[in-house]
């Protein structure tokens, strides 16, 4: 058999020069500091405003003149979730070409009234916050992260945790020792949600009081930051691993770090919507928040923000405020929904199956479906789309791979892919693949990183 006839995935490492070699490594020292700076939804879209301002975008909200081709805005809703565009040559009702990710993450919330005084310490009451293994977050060191809205209307930031002179937050878990009746439960029984409760303090104030431990913390929360216990419930403080991003193995291939589902496909759309430069069709980058509970809320894939920003794009561009040239605009797209696959872990390479896994390194990963069961929940994309998009990595030397998530009944996951495709844009998964994906030590490939951004590049930017 001739061997151009058999398809072999190919491993990055083994297929780049030299000059790309480097370029891999070098975009992945930024990638680690933009994760080091994005550990929550707010971060990220902070972060991401910051960066796309300096590269010349302007916030859509502020633009009074007709746009035209290759003018550069952005939308943010409601801080938490933003849509970047630069407009194309063609007319927006042809469609233009997206890339959607997310920017939340699982993570432990705080409760509205979260500090509880039990046994001589305050530990903070939480609630988790997506798919999480709870016992992961235990015996590790947690940063606090978010906003209070004080009852003077002052929106406090807050992060504590990520400076090393900082204090941290940890769950403390039972010792070995004592275990014996843990050990024996399932490992779904071992800790309930209410279970999650970090240490915040065990100094008692002198006061003659019930709580003398949580009413000295509330002094110092006051002292601090001006906040009394009341403000905590207009709050949303997010407990996130306190560690930075870190490059993994002795070769330093892998990055490891918390948030990579799905802040490294929001970076590589990002980067490479940064670099184009007058694309034919107009290029979109999306970023929701809430996709890890379900999309829902204003700031979700499900509410309408794409359909409002683009309505307001193309107000701007055409004076155009037909709802037909809206939904032309959308149902002419095309959409790459940008989230993580698993890639085969070596330590559980059972609930994949082989030939039809992702592989750390083998490159930008398209999901034909996702879904569970008899592809319940997919968005089941088209030959026709997948073939489209499979020419213009190839004619781009994009090195790409197929992959599933998980074998057949053993699961599943869906991302935003069907919400996009219901405007009737043809839509098809495709990110990079994760070890340890929703654990707070996510491992990523640096070569995946770099083809997922060549990846997302040449797609927005292709010319026919
Ligand atoms: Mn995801
Ligand atoms: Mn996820």
């Amino acid at each position: 058999m001739s061997n151009h006839l058999k398809y072999e995935k190919k491993n990055i490492w083994n297929n780049v020069d030299q000059t790309e070699h480097e370029k891999i490594m070098n975009f992945a020292e930024n990638y680690k500091r933009f994760l080091n700076n994005a550990k929550t939804e707010r971060e990220t879209v902070n972060t991401t405003v910051s960066m796309l301002s300096d590269a010349g975008f302007k916030d859509l909200n502020k633009i009074e003149n007709q746009l035209k081709a290759g003018d550069k805005v952005f939308a943010v809703i409601q801080n938490k979730s933003l849509v970047a565009m630069t407009i194309g040559e063609e007319n927006l009702t042809e469609g233009f070409n997206l890339v959607g990710a997310h920017v939340d993450s699982p993570r432990i919330d705080l409760k509205p009234h979260p500090v509880a005084e039990i046994e001589q310490f305050s530990l903070l009451k939480t609630h988790y916050y997506g798919g999480i293994k709870k016992y992961h977050w235990l015996a590790v060191p947690l940063a606090l992260h978010g906003v209070v809205m004080r009852s003077d209307g002052f929106l406090i930031q807050v992060v504590i945790g990520e400076d090393p002179s900082d204090p941290v937050f940890t769950i403390a878990d039972l010792l070995p020792h004592l275990a014996k009746d843990q050990m024996d439960k399932k490992m779904s029984k071992v800790f309930t949600g209410e279970d999650l409760r970090p240490l915040l303090s065990s100094i008692p104030s002198n006061e003659q009081n019930e709580e003398k431990v949580k009413t000295y913390v509330l002094e110092l929360l006051y002292e601090k930051y001006g906040i009394i216990e009341e403000d905590l419930v207009s709050a949303e403080l997010e407990l996130v691993p306190a560690w930075m991003a870190r490059d993994v193995g002795l070769d330093r291939s892998m990055i490891g770090a918390y948030g990579q589902d799905d802040r490294i496909c929001a970076y590589t759309g990002l980067k490479a919507i940064m670099d184009i430069e007058n694309p034919l069709k107009t290029s979109v980058l999306l970023l929701a928040d809430k996709e890890e509970i379900g999309s829902v809320g204003n700031t979700g894939m499900d509410s309408d923000l794409l359909e409002n920003v683009m309505s307001e794009l193309i107000y701007l561009y055409s004076g155009n405020d037909s709802n037909l040239a809206l939904r032309r605009a959308l149902a002419n797209s095309s959409a790459l929904s940008a989230d993580v696959n698993a890639a085969l872990n070596p330590n559980f390479s059972d609930v994949v199956e082989a030939d039809n896994a992702a592989r750390l390194g083998n490159g930008i990963c398209i999901t034909k479906y996702t879904g569970s069961g008899g592809k319940k929940g997919a968005n089941d994309s088209h030959a026709e789309f997948l073939g489209f998009i499979r020419n213009i990595y190839n004619s781009n030397n994009v090195i790409w791979q197929s992959g599933e998530l998980g074998k057949v009944d053993q699961g599943g996951g869906g991302t935003i892919a069907y919400m996009l495709a219901e405007y009737g844009m043809n839509v098809i998964d495709c990110g990079i693949s994760l070890l340890g994906m929703h654990s707070p030590m996510e491992v990523s490939s640096k070569a995946d990183i770099y083809m997922a951004y060549k990846g997302y590049y040449s797609f927005l930017n292709h010319k026919y």
